[in-house]
C-alpha cells in the first residue's frame, strides 16, 4: 500500500465524523469533547480537534488519530481500518501489503464461510430439514427471521464440512481448528458443532467470531444442550453480545437495552417486536459487556430468567455500570418461565413486564430476602453479610441510604445498625473520578511549568499574536515551550492563526506539547471574552512575579560573590538592580493585595 494512499484516505476523512457517529460530541471551544469511552468517567475529559484531527482524552491518556481510535473503539486491526475508512469515502485501494490477511481477518473468512455453509444446509438441503421443521414448527421462528440471524444446521457427518472448507475453499485443517469450529485429525476433521442447530455469534460490528450449537431435542448422545465456540483469538466468551450486530441501531434509538440469557429469548423477543434487546449468552452479566452496551444506551433493562444476584461477575458488572451512569433495572417474567415462552405466549404481558422493570437494588434486596429466612438471628446476620457488600458500592450517598432504610425497615433493626455495617466496609473506586491538574501547594519549578503552559494554552486557543508582544517577551523560559514560541515567531504571522497549518510544520517532539494545549477544554473562557483576558492577565502577572524573583535569587548570589572578592563598583550595580526590581515586584503584589493566585485548571 503506497503511503499516499493512506494520506488520502486520512485527509479525506474527518475524526469527528467518524468519533461523532460512535459517541455523542458536544462543541467545546474550537473543540469536541464527551465522556470518554474508554474509562468510566462522568465529567468528559476526552477531546477531539478538527483541526489537528486527533483525539485525546485527559483523564486516562487514551490518544492518537482516527486510525487509533477506530483500533481502540472497535477492536479493528490497521488495515481493517484502512479499508473501512477508504470505503466511507469512496476510495479504492490498491491492493498490495494490506491485501493480505492477518491471522484474524483469515478466521473471520472461515467463519463467514461456515456461517453460510450452515445456513445453506438448514433452509435448501435436505439433510438440514428436519432440524428446519423443529424451529418453524416447535419454536415458532419464522423463516425471515432464520435469514436475518443467519441460523443454521451442522450435519451429524463431518464429512460434509471437511470437504467443503478443506478440499473446495482450500482452508488447511489446523486453521479450522483455530478458529473453533473443527478438531484437526491429521488431514481429516471432526465438526465440534455436529447434529446441531447453529447459531452464529457476530461482534457488534458482524463479524462473524464464533458460533453456538444448540441439540435437537430428539438428539440422545449426552451433551449439553447448548455447546459454544471455545475461546480463540476472536472468540472471548465475556463480551459477546448476542444480537447486537443487528439490534444496535434500535438500542441507540430507544435509548434502552433489554438484556436477557440466551439465543432463543432474543430471537423470539425479536420476532414480537422488541427490537432494542441484546443477549449475555449465559447469567452473568460482565464488566466487558456493560462498558460495550453502554455505548449505544445509558439505561439497561434485565430480563435474565435465572437470579444472578449471587453471581460475583454479574455484581462487578453492575456496579461497573453505575459507576459510568447507565441506570440498570431489573425485570421479572410473569407466569412464563423465560422471556422466550412470554414472547410466544403473551407479548403484552411480557411487555408490562419490561416497563414495569425495578431498581437493580431493590432487585438484590428482594433477592436476598427471598432467599434467607429474616427471621432468625443467624438469617438477619446472613442477609447483612451478602447485601451490606452490595449497597455499600454505590457511589451516590444520598441513593446508598435510602437502601440502607429499606434494609433496616425490612430487617426490623435500627438504622444506625447497617449503617455501622456499611461503615466497616472501605470503598475506593477507582473509576469515575475526573482527573485534575492539582493546583495547589505546586512550589517552584512545577508551578511555573504549570503557568507558561497555561499561558501558551490560552494564547494558542484565541489569538497567539500575545506571544510576539513586547509585555510578554522573556517570559516563557522552560526551553521547550520556548522553542515553541520561537517556531510561532517563524511562523507566517500575518494571517489569522491556522492552528492545522502550524500544527503540520512543528517538529514531532513540540507537536505532543502542542496538541493538548490546543485539545484542553477551556470553553467557558473562550466564550467570555473579557474572563479570558482576566485569565492572561493574571497568569501573564503571576509569571512576571516569578521572572523577577528568579532573577532577584541570582543577583543575590552575585552580590555574595563579589561581597568576597571585593569589586566594590560591581556591587553597587547588583544592589541597585536587586532594589529596582524589589520595588517592581512589590508592586505587582500590592495591586492584587498581594500575590496571585492561578485559578483552578481542569
Ligand atoms: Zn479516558
Amino acid at each position: 500500500m503506497p503511503d499516499n494512499q493512506i494520506e488520502e484516505v486520512k485527509s479525506r476523512t474527518d475524526i469527528v465524523a467518524v468519533i461523532g457517529e460512535r459517541i455523542e460530541l458536544k462543541k467545546a471551544g474550537r473543540n469536541f469533547k464527551s465522556t470518554c469511552p474508554f474509562h468510566g468517567e462522568k465529567t468528559p475529559s476526552f477531546m477531539v480537534s478538527p483541526e489537528l484531527q486527533i483525539f485525546k482524552c485527559f483523564g486516562c491518556g487514551e490518544a492518537g488519530d482516527v486510525f487509533a481510535f477506530l483500533e481502540k473503539y472497535e477492536g479493528m486491526e490497521f488495515g481493517e481500518a484502512l479499508r473501512y475508512l477508504a470505503e466511507r469515502a469512496g476510495i479504492k485501494l490498491q491492493r498490495t501489503q494490506f491485501g493480505e490477511s492477518s491471522e484474524k481477518e483469515k478466521l473471520i473468512e472461515i467463519n463467514t464461510q461456515v456461517v453460510r455453509f450452515y445456513n445453506y444446509l438448514l433452509l435448501e438441503h435436505p439433510v438440514g430439514a428436519k432440524a428446519l421443521e423443529y424451529l418453524e414448527k416447535q419454536r415458532g421462528i419464522k423463516k425471515e427471521t432464520i435469514k436475518e440471524f443467519n441460523l443454521g444446521f451442522s450435519p451429524e457427518n463431518s464429512y460434509a464440512l471437511k470437504k467443503f472448507l478443506v478440499d473446495k475453499k482450500k482452508f488447511t485443517p489446523i486453521d479450522i481448528e483455530k478458529a473453533g469450529i473443527g478438531i484437526a485429525r491429521g488431514t481429516n476433521l471432526y465438526d465440534r458443532f455436529n447434529g446441531r442447530v447453529i447459531f452464529p455469534l457476530f461482534d457488534h460490528r458482524g463479524n462473524p467470531i464464533g458460533f453456538a450449537g444448540r441439540v435437537l431435542p430428539w438428539d440422545k448422545r449426552e451433551t449439553g444442550k447448548y455447546i459454544n465456540s471455545p475461546e480463540t483469538p476472536l472468540y472471548h466468551k465475556s463480551s459477546v453480545l448476542y444480537g447486537l450486530n443487528i439490534t444496535r441501531g434500535f438500542i441507540k434509538k430507544k435509548k434502552v437495552a433489554i438484556v436477557v440469557e440466551g439465543e432463543l429469548d432474543l430471537i423470539s423477543s425479536w420476532q414480537a417486536g422488541i427490537k432494542n434487546i441484546v443477549a449475555i449468552k449465559g447469567s452473568a452479566l460482565t464488566e466487558e459487556q456493560v462498558k460495550l452496551l453502554s455505548r449505544f444506551a445509558p439505561k439497561f433493562i434485565l430480563a435474565l430468567d435465572s437470579d444472578f444476584a449471587g453471581d460475583a461477575a454479574s455484581r462487578r458488572g453492575i456496579k461497573v455500570a453505575s459507576d459510568i451512569g447507565v441506570e440498570v433495572k431489573v425485570a421479572k417474567i410473569t407466569g412464563y418461565k423465560d422471556p422466550d415462552d412470554a414472547a410466544r405466549g403473551n407479548i403484552e404481558s411480557y411487555k408490562k413486564d419490561l416497563i414495569g422493570a425495578e431498581g437493580v437494588y431493590d432487585y438484590f434486596i428482594d433477592s436476598v430476602f427471598s432467599r434467607i429466612n429474616s427471621e432468625s438471628g443467624a438469617g438477619k446476620s446472613k442477609i447483612s453479610k451478602e447485601i451490606v457488600p452490595i449497597i455499600a458500592e454505590i457511589a451516590d450517598k444520598i441513593v446508598q441510604s435510602h437502601y440502607a432504610n429499606v434494609i433496616a425497615r425490612k430487617l426490623g433493626v435500627p438504622l444506625e445498625a447497617v449503617m455501622e455495617e456499611l461503615g466497616k466496609i472501605g470503598v475506593h473506586s477507582e473509576t469515575g473520578q475526573p482527573a485534575r491538574i492539582a493546583t495547589q501547594s505546586v512550589a517552584g519549578g512545577a508551578r511555573r511549568e504549570l503557568l507558561e503552559e497555561r499561558f501558551l494554552t490560552l494564547a494558542f486557543q484565541s489569538d497567539p499574536k500575545i506571544l510576539l508582544s513586547k509585555s510578554t517577551a522573556g517570559l516563557i523560559t522552560i526551553p521547550i515551550n520556548k522553542r515553541l514560541v520561537e517556531e510561532y515567531t517563524k511562523f507566517d504571522t500575518k494571517k489569522a492563526f491556522s492552528v492545522t497549518e502550524f500544527g503540520e510544520k512543528l517538529p514531532a517532539e513540540l507537536f505532543q506539547g502542542f496538541s493538548e494545549m490546543v485539545l484542553s477544554d477551556n470553553q467557558n473562557l473562550l466564550e467570555n471574552p473579557d474572563e479570558l483576558n482576566r485569565e492572561l492577565d493574571l497568569v501573564e502577572k503571576e509569571l512576571k512575579i516569578h521572572t523577577v524573583k528568579e532573577k532577584l535569587k541570582l543577583l543575590a548570589s552575585q552580590m555574595r560573590d563579589t561581597e568576597e572578592n571585593g569589586d566594590k563598583e560591581k556591587l553597587l550595580k547588583a544592589q541597585n538592580d536587586f532594589n529596582k526590581l524589589a520595588k517592581s515586584l512589590s508592586g505587582y503584589e500590592e495591586e492584587d493585595g498581594g500575590g496571585v493566585i492561578l485559578r483552578d485548571i481542569e
